[in-house]
């Protein structure tokens, strides 16, 4: 259970500690920070609600911490983040628990994120071991000008103190696809999990703390990203900042300092169909792309452009398969679970509103009963409609119908998003030239948007983000080049 067993030490009577110097501590603001069960839409747990002296106190200790760490031989590193790894998945049950009470993850998605992110760490531990153990060695002649007295040995060096801010949607590996691959390339970590979610990731951090990882490597913050979060994005002791999430990160890219970003936020995900596109397949991917989690995912099919000639077929098999969703509590591993918290379910129903307001068709009758929105596919969106282009993280997917493919590039190029895309066909010409031209971080062909698998590169452009993830693009964006140049004072030896 949550909070219990090994857990014990993370919890003070109904509250949750953080995690500083290896130790689990109250904070001495004696405030907490309540985390909402989307479900029950009451309280589930309490965090703590940290001070800025207690993050000044982190830093300063994470610094500290990451002088040693650096001087950790890689295969040690490594060591230890398997170790994490499969005490993290053999924990799976209790994590996967709060997952559920508290971002209504449904029980079986729960348990694969917290195995799948085992499998991250376990994947950036072998990945830093070969790309890290690489440099590259120059001579200076094959610039012109220049004899071959110079020879330049390059290595990869740690930035320092990565501060990782994760979103709701996946606490725990958006976490970890963070922290695994900060510590392997030798920095430490300052993590501040997502308020909802905040209790899945104070469990996943004590699996590092019994792996045995040193005091102050990593440490945990928590309290309401709108109280804390400009203290921890412009303190001077960061020197690195991965973040995932919503609009949030444009506005921290523009506050932070002259530091390396990582920057992976929302997206309007299109889905093109052209005329030859097996429909049963796209009304499948449609599903599990739209409608996952609640439409809850940052890959999640955000609108549909199909050609108006197959819209009617593609519209009508999509209905039968929502038809069939299961609506309900997360316990009960249905596919719609309440979204993540009343603000959010107030959003997705303004831009249904907007929608009905400007003649979109209703597949279905719009239900909401609390958090609780159930699916619902609206046909014939128009450009003018808000929801033709806002990302409503939750299960309203909206059909816009095309008559060419540009115009489907157009529409998808015209948003300030630029995470995904897919394009359903078989003409494998057609489906290069349309990847090609939509701007996003990735096309999938025939196949809905996704993250993983996590070694995958994955980034988007716009408004979608900076910088690369996937396993071997976080090690390498959480490192810097350092060269030492051998100088000699002549090319080469007199040969007799
Ligand atoms: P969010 O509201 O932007 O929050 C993300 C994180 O930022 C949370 O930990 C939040 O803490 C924290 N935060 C809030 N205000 C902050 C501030 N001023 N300074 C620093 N941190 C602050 O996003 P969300 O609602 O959790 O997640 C949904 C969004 O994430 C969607 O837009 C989705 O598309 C995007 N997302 C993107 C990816 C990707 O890889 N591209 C993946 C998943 C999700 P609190 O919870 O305490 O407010």
């Amino acid at each position: 259970m949550a909070g219990s067993g090994v857990f014990a030490e993370i919890t003070d009577g109904d509250e949750f500690k953080y995690y500083i110097e290896g130790e689990w501590k109250k904070s001495a603001s004696g405030k907490s920070v309540s985390i909402i069960n989307p479900t029950t839409r009451k309280t589930q747990y309490k965090v703590q609600a940290c001070t800025q002296e207690e993050v000044n106190k982190v830093m300063e200790i994470a610094k500290a911490a990451q002088k040693l760490w650096a001087k950790t031989p890689l295969w040690k590193r490594a060591e230890l983040l398997h170790k994490a790894a499969a005490i993290l998945k053999e924990h799976k049950a209790p994590i996967a628990e709060c997952l559920v009470k508290e971002i209504a993850k449904p029980a079986k998605d729960a348990v694969t994120e917290v195995v799948r992110s085992g499998d991250l760490v376990s994947y950036t531990a072998e990945e830093g071991v070969r790309i890290l153990g690489q440099g590259t060695y120059l001579v200076s002649d094959s610039f012109p000008g220049n004899e071959r007295t110079k020879y330049c040995l390059s290595s990869k060096i740690p930035l320092g103190v990565v501060l990782a801010i994760p979103p709701f949607n996946y606490p725990v590996n958006l976490a970890v696809s963070k922290l695994a691959p900060a510590l392997i390339a030798g920095n430490s970590i300052v993590l501040k999990p997502p308020t909802q979610g905040a209790v899945s990731a104070l469990h996943m951090v004590h699996c590092f703390h019994l792996a045995g990882f040193p005091k102050g490597l990593i440490n945990c913050v928590t309290g309401k990203g709108s109280e804390i979060g400009d203290f921890l994005t412009m303190h001077p002791g960061v020197n690195c900042i991965s973040f995932t999430g919503g609009d949030t990160g444009i506005a921290i890219s523009k506050k932070a300092g002259m530091i390396p970003l990582q920057m992976e936020l929302g997206g309007k995900d299109a889905c093109i169909v052209l005329e030859d596109a097996d429909l049963d397949l796209v009304a499948a991917n449609i599903i599990k792309g739209g409608f996952s989690y609640s439409g809850q995912r940052c890959t999640a099919v955000k609108v549909v452009l199909v050609m108006e000639s197959v819209a009617d077929d593609l519209v009508a098999k999509v209905n039968a398969k929502v038809a069939k969703l299961k609506v309900g509590p997360p316990e009960d591993d249905c596919d719609i679970t309440a979204v993540v918290s009343e603000s959010s379910a107030n959003f997705i129903e303004g831009l249904v509103v907007d929608a009905k307001q400007k003649g979109a068709t209703f597949c279905q009758e719009y239900k909401r009963e609390g958090n609780l929105i159930w699916p619902l596919l609206l046909d014939h969106v128009r450009p003018d409609m808000r929801i033709a282009w806002e990302e409503p993280f939750g299960p309203v997917l909206p059909v816009i119908r095309i008559t060419s493919a540009e115009e489907g590039i157009h529409h998808c190029n015209a948003s300030n998003f630029g995470l995904q895309g897919c394009v359903f066909t078989k003409d494998i010409n057609k489906a290069m030239l349309i990847s090609d031209a939509m701007e996003t971080g990735t096309v999938q062909i025939n196949s809905a948007p996704a993250r993983g698998p996590d070694h995958f590169p994955f980034q988007g452009i716009k408004d979608s983000g900076i910088g690369s993830q996937g396993i071997t693009n976080s090690i390498n964006m959480m490192v810097k080049v350092k060269s030492t140049v051998i100088n000699l004072p002549c090319p080469s030896y007199a040969m007799g």
